[in-house]
């Protein structure tokens, strides 16, 4: 019998309780955890399986993560609070000899950066400590590079071009709203492009590069070039990739919005002064922004997320291959009171999650998750509500931008 605590209890944090709890051969215990206590009893309620517990963390401190992994004492920790708890948890993990994964790689609160090189910093630590650290077990980044490790075990000698497509089809009814928690969004979305050509990094500005991509079963979208963190580990570890990029749909209303939340400086992340007190606008801006988790009941339409990649075949002959996942807003919701993009972190933070403790992703250190055989994850996503299909030898369409 196995015992996770989930630290957050979001969106995120919700699909994973649920998920757990629909597989309690392997998660036998399960604790949430997050600032808020009332909100974890909620979702446990809803639930309402006898297997879990639910406790109060301010995760931004150690001592206070401490105490409650020595209270609890998991195997694992699953944190899917925000991607600036990663190092505070980690450093936790060390000091109670409890495993990670998480779903975003770490950002400092001040600066709009996200990068690999302070996680991968523990990477030693974790080594002797006999730890593993699964980093970005999300969708993207996730199943993404899952995605991509599959391709290159099962169907390329070299992989050249890799893009991430990643479409939200999906009409929940509000003028604006973030899928996701909308400080960490709108912080990803307004900085700079980043994509990696011939060993190199390249710049661009916010959302320049576009183009129509056509998704299955929805159509084409209008898709924008975005910097993505699964693209820093991807191209190290296939070191034949000559281009990855990374591109989200938005419709216009969206950007429209956006737009003038920056042009009016409520995307700041630095402090102003307000009625004496300092507030951070984007954090207030969250405030009054509708609540991802509520975005769930009226949510109609499809996500659609996968991996277009192209160079040569196990045979030596050139190769195209397209392997992706549509997942319904409304199906998401029937089972699990969340809209398809916190389900489609969720299930793969799950999936990982029983990978560790059924033995078949455990390498003590600090891993990216395409590090990890993909083919039992992938095997075991399709079970738990995220089936996956492949194309190959079509035309991609990201070869012509
Ligand atoms: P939410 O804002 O809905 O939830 C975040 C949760 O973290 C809340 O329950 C919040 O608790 C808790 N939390 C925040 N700060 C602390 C703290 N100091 N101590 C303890 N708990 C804390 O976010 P989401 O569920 O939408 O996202 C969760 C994570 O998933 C994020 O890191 C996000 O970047 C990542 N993500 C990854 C994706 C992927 O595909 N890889 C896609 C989407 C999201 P409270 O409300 O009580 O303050």
């Amino acid at each position: 019998m196995h015992k996770v605590i989930i630290i957050g209890c979001g969106g995120v944090g919700t699909v994973v309780a649920h998920k757990c709890a629909q597989n309690p051969d392997v998660f036998g215990e399960i604790v949430i955890a997050s600032r808020n206590k009332a909100k974890c009893d909620a979702v446990a309620k809803a639930i309402g399986s006898p297997n879990i517990t639910t406790d109060q963390v301010d995760a931004d401190s150690v001592p206070e993560l401490v105490e409650l992994f020595r209270k609890h004492k998991p195997e694992l920790v699953i944190n899917v609070a925000l991607p600036y708890q990663d190092l505070t948890i980690m450093d936790a993990c060390l000091e109670c000899g409890v495993n990670y994964l998480d779903t975003a790689n770490y950002e400092p609160k001040d600066v709009a950066h996200f990068e690999y090189s302070w996680q991968w910093a523990y990477r030693k630590r974790f080594e002797d400590a006999g730890l593993t650290a699964i980093l970005g077990c999300g969708f993207d980044p996730g199943v993404s590079g899952v995605f991509t490790a599959y391709a290159a075990k099962h169907y390329f000698k070299e992989m050249e071009y890799l893009d991430i497509v990643d479409c939200n089809a999906g009409n929940h009814g509000k003028a604006f709203a973030t899928n996701f928690n909308p400080e960490i969004n709108i912080r990803e979305i307004t900085q700079n492009g980043r994509y990696y050509q011939d060993g190199k990094w390249v710049t661009t500005g916010p959302l320049e590069i576009h183009t129509e991509l056509t998704y299955p079963n929805i159509g084409p979208r209008d898709s924008y070039l975005l910097y993505h963190e699964e693209l820093e580990s991807l191209v190290l570890n296939y070191p034949s990739i000559k281009r990855a990029r990374f591109w989200m749909t938005f419709g216009q209303e969206y950007l429209t919005h956006l737009r003038v939340i920056q042009d009016i400086g409520m995307a700041r992340i630095d402090e102003i002064e307000y009625n004496g007190q300092k507030i951070v606008p984007l954090q207030f801006l969250k405030a009054v922004l509708p609540n991802p988790q509520d975005l769930g009941a009226n949510y109609h339409g499809e996500t659609s997320i996968g991996c277009r990649i192209s160079g040569t075949g196990k045979d030596g002959k050139p190769l195209t291959y397209y392997i992706y996942n549509n997942c319904s807003h409304e199906e998401a919701y029937k089972e699990t009171g969340m809209q398809a993009v916190s389900y489609t972190t969720g299930v793969p933070a799950m999936t990982g999650a029983m990978m560790f403790l059924t033995g078949k992703w455990q390498m003590p250190g600090v891993h990216n998750v395409e590090e990890f055989d993909p083919d039992p994850f992938l095997a075991e996503l399709a079970k738990q509500g995220l089936p996956w299909h492949e194309i190959i030898n079509e035309p991609l369409e990201v070869d012509k931008i």
